[in-house]
């Protein structure tokens, strides 16, 4: 991941007009601050079980860090270190005042008992409660975490620090959160797809969509954009891939889901009646107009990307798409909007959720809609007029946030030695 980054960088350095101080350069891939430490936990079986925790604070030039706390056996600080880096440009790129930061505890969310996770969560506040704060740092979940968990981390933090709603975004709607954020993400990709395939094909009731990865973001993405009349051809998770040519009915798949009380395709007894199913990897070649990687980091890669039929990519997640597979969507002229665009709408949500909590106020659903829907129209639009021909998608989200980085950081910085 780190060395895909490094790249996306390095491209864009590139084609930035004015030359750059290396001082900028280091300045704007480097994470102002790495934090690291351990939350010991006896568990209820007496076991004794140490979970590494990180947070990163990688820019703050424009405003707070701001950015997701990951709850997995998996995460690690490179990881956080690159998720904060795409959290600066995210803020950077959508002009939110805010910067960018990532965390994690290399914990499995769904092996703790409520108790067990309270209590690991309270240790993780009572460790970094002097890192974190409306002010400072506003952590919001990721994957592994939820609503819930940042209920704890606001309660635990008020309790040394005093009450404070801003400091973690993301939380229940009874307590201080934001109506419409827990679909916001899929609701951004869902719009930037619609406005992408009619800017370069036709309307969007003409397409047909597959999405990878059926989580929070895969679900609502799916929903925004079948709602809007496009056809989704395929969907997937980490086990399974259900498709089908004629659309499947994704309302009906959805409501299915949670009469059942169940959160993931594979745990549906008869995926048959919305069409046929196969393993995961079959996402990639299913015949569709749109392709939304809405998964995991590095699903598309030089091997999958060449079983792709689809002319548009939109990153729903946070980076999917290796350098190599990224060089040759451009070289077969393929259209990719990257995730610094499609999949700002979380933390656009975030950003109005904050704003709620600064002044105390609660937002209609209808009213955080509209506010979501124009800040990513206005930050479309200013992309779409910025972008050369020469340039791809990617490239022109990634100069406009670090031009705008730039001119936010110390004059000092622009002098070369
Ligand atoms: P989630 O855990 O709710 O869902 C992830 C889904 O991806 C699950 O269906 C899982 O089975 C599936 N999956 C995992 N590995 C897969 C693989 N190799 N192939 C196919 N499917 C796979 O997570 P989420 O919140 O939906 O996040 C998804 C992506 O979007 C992540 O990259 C996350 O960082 C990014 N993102 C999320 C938000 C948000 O608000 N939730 C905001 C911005 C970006």
């Amino acid at each position: 991941m780190k060395e895909t980054l490094q790249s996306f960088y390095k491209d864009a350095f590139a084609k930035i007009d004015k030359d750059l101080t290396e001082q900028q350069k280091f300045l704007i891939e480097n994470p102002q601050k790495k934090i690291s430490f351990e939350i010991p936990l006896v568990r209820s079986n007496g076991q004794l079980d140490v979970f590494k925790g990180f947070r990163v604070q990688h820019n703050n030039l424009n405003g707070p860090f701001k950015g997701g706390l990951r709850f997995s056996p998996n995460v690690t600080m490179e990881h956080c270190e690159v998720l904060a880096s795409l959290m600066t440009l995210k803020t950077s790129l959508t002009g939110l005042p805010f910067g960018g930061g990532k965390g994690g505890v290399t914990c499995n969310p769904k092996k703790l008992s409520n108790k067990e996770l309270s209590e690991v969560v309270d240790k993780l506040v009572n460790t970094i409660h002097t890192s974190i704060g409306s002010k400072i740092d506003i952590p919001a979940p990721d994957m592994g975490t939820n609503a819930e968990i940042m209920k704890m981390i606001f309660q635990s933090y008020s309790q040394t620090r005093g009450y404070s709603p801003g400091v973690v975004t993301g939380k229940p709607i009874h307590m201080s959160g934001l109506k419409g954020r827990n679909e916001a993400t899929g609701k951004g990709a869902a719009l930037i797809a619609k406005w992408t395939f009619e800017k370069h094909f036709d309307k969007i009731d003409t397409s047909k969509v597959s999405i990878q990865g059926f989580g929070n973001v895969g679900k609502f993405t799916a929903k925004f954009l079948s709602d809007m009349g496009a056809k989704i051809v395929a969907v997937s998770n980490s086990s399974k891939c259900l498709y089908n040519e004629k659309g499947i009915e994704i309302d009906k798949l959805l409501e299915n889901l949670e009469k059942e009380q169940k959160n993931s395709l594979s745990q549906i007894d008869d995926l048959s009646i919305y069409g046929e199913h196969e393993s995961s990897d079959k996402i990639f070649e299913i015949s569709s107009n749109i392709f939304i990687p809405a998964a995991t980091e590095n699903t598309i890669t030089d091997k999958t990307v060449k079983l792709l039929s689809a002319d548009i990519i939109i990153e729903a997640a946070n980076m999917p798409t290796t350098h190599l597979a990224d060089k040759w969507l451009q070289t077969n002229n393929k259209i990719l909007v990257p995730d610094i665009l499609a999949s700002a709408g979380g933390v656009i949500a975030s950003y109005f959720e904050w704003s709620q909590n600064a002044q105390n106020e609660q937002w209609e659903k209808s009213e955080v809609y509209k506010k979501i829907e124009k800040k990513l129209s206005d930050t479309w639009s200013y992309v779409v007029n910025s972008k050369k021909k020469k340039n791809t998608y990617r490239e022109t989200c990634y100069m406009i946030a670090i031009e705008r980085l730039i001119k936010s950081m110390p004059l000092s910085y622009s002098e070369s030695n």
